[in-house]
This record gives C-alpha cells, sequence and structure tokens, in this order.
C-alpha cells in the first residue's frame, strides 16, 4: 500500500482491522483534540524534500522529548529464537509508572517479533508509535557497518514497517521516520519524499547503546539537555542494558530542573507553529 500521511488516518480508521476502536481518538495534547486528529508534521523541503527535526524550540518552556529505539534488524530472527532479548518490557513499565509519555522509533521486524508489546505500546496514550524502517538497514553506505538499503527499496521499507504496525494491532503509527543509525543524505531524504514522513533526528545522544554504566547514561543525558531537546535512547534489552536503570535518575533529576516530558509530536507542533 503506498499511503501519505493525508490518506493514514483516513486507511487505518476505515480498515476495521484488529482494534475495534477505530473511531476512537487518541486524546494527546488539547491542541491534539481540538484538531481533527492528524499529528504534526513539518513543512516539506525543496521539490518535496522529506523534512528533518532534530529538536524543539530553545524556550523557557522547558520540554524534552525522550525517545526510544526499538531496534532489530531483519536478519536478526535467528538470534531472537535463541533467546536474545530485542524488547524491554520493564522499560516501558518504568516509563508508566513515571508517567513519562515517549515516542518509540520501531522497527517493523520488532513489531513482528514482539506484536502483543508493540500493540500495547501502541494503544496507550502515554506513547507515540513511529517509524524506524521495516529492516533497520541503513540508508546510507558506511553506516555503523549496518547492511544497505537499495535506493529503490527505500519507501518500500518504510511502508512494510508501517504495515507490520498495523498487523500488530497498533491503532495508529505517526508520520516520524528515524533513519537507522541517523544515518541519511539528500538521496534518502528524495527516496522517501512521497511517503510524507517528518524524518526525526536528535540533539542530545544518551551513549545507552552497549553502555555498562547507568551512571554515565544518566549523566550523559543530563548535562546535554536543553529546553526542546530530543534525546535518543533504545528499547532493546541485549543493545542497551543500562537504559532502564539511567531513567530512575534522569527522570527526577529533569523534573527537579523543571523539564516537562512530551512526545515527539509536541515539539513538531510547537516548531511547525512557529514557536509560539
Ligand atoms: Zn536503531
Amino acid at each position: 500500500m503506498t499511503c501519505a500521511v493525508g490518506c493514514l488516518g483516513a486507511a487505518l480508521a476505515a480498515c476495521g482491522g484488529p482494534s475495534p476502536q477505530h473511531a476512537a481518538r487518541p486524546g494527546q495534547s488539547a491542541s491534539a483534540a481540538a484538531a481533527p486528529s492528524k499529528p504534526p508534521t513539518l513543512a516539506p523541503g525543496p521539490a518535496g524534500l522529506t523534512p528533518v527535526f532534530t529538536n524543539g524550540p530553545r524556550t523557557q518552556d522547558k520540554t524534552v522529548a525522550l525517545t526510544f529505539d526499538a531496534d532489530m534488524t531483519a536478519d536478526e530472527g535467528p538470534r531472537a529464537e535463541a533467546g536474545e532479548r530485542f524488547d524491554n518490557p520493564q522499560l516501558i513499565d518504568t516509563l508508566r509508572g513515571f508517567k513519562v509519555p515517549a515516542t518509540v522509533f520501531m522497527t517493523g521486524r520488532w513489531a513482528e517479533e514482539y506484536p502483543q508489546e508493540a500493540r500495547a505500546i501502541g494503544r496507550d496514550p502515554l506513547f507515540e508509535v513511529a517509524n524506524h524502517s521495516y529492516s533497520h538497514y541503513a540508508f546510507t553506505s558506511n553506516c555503523y557497518g549496518l547492511p544497505t538499503v537499495g535506493e529503490a527499496d527505500m519507501r518500500g521499507d518504510v511502508e512494510r514497517a508501517y504495515a507490520a504496525f498495523k498487523k500488530a494491532g497498533v491503532p495508529k503509527a505517526m508520520p516520524y521516520f528515524r533513519f537507522p543509525g541517523g544515518c541519511y543524505d539528500q538521496r534518502a531524504l528524495r527516496a522517501l519524499s512521497a511517503v510524507g514522513v517528518t524524518a526525526v533526528q536528535w540533539d542530545v545522544v544518551s551513549g545507552d547503546a552497549f553502555a555498562t554504566d547507568a551512571d554515565a547514561v544518566a549523566r550523559q543525558v543530563l548535562e546535554g539537555v536543553k529546553p526542546g531537546s530530543v534525546v535518543v535512547m533504545h528499547c532493546t534489552r541485549s543493545a542497551a542494558p543500562t537504559t532502564e536503570q539511567a531513567l530512575r535518575t534522569i527522570v527526577p533529576e529533569l523534573r527537579k530542573q523543571g523539564f516537562r516530558f512530551v512526545k515527539v509530536s509536541e515539539l513538531i507542533g510547537q516548531t511547525a507553529a512557529g514557536h509560539r
């Protein structure tokens, strides 16, 4: 299925898929509830190029978006079968316990492996599910040793992830896409222009990938966060084993400093509205 943002909502509402709540509003922020339930996006660049979002407005309103990449690569099925855990339910529980809204950038392959978790995250108003490709293959060459997606397959890979989310029962995935490894170029932005997504990068690297010291991860985040920041973390136990523990320091400390946790959609909404 080829579906730009404009028809995403309509397609999901009409699909009558696994979710009986097709008419339910996602019910997020007040502004989202007042408008038709179309998530905010950035305007495309020249020649319709996919826009790239890095952080929200640096205003006095101290907002910060924690984002979690639910990584699983298309060829990691045998490793999951052998017992490796690419999910992290404890981390999701901790976010719920703290009532911290978050955006989960999920690969389609992850949703196939953990459909119940994908569905539960997708149906929880505390969270939003965004797209991290189906395969977690890189959209440029030389990206952390990841295998690469050919230009002709880029759009299909992103759309295949949306199909996987829908099949898992995620009622409404957001039109936000995070490039695997964060690697992109003009060619990749052009290849995705018809999908209608906003590419989402970050301005704070948590360093949680393969970290062994939760305190070091927490310190790096706390030193990096500014109003409007987007923090990249991982929701994958095997590759980011200390993230949940680091959150137990990060969340109370940022709240003490007056930060409010928001989803990426809220930061994009503020940015699209011209920082007002
Ligand atoms: Zn990733």
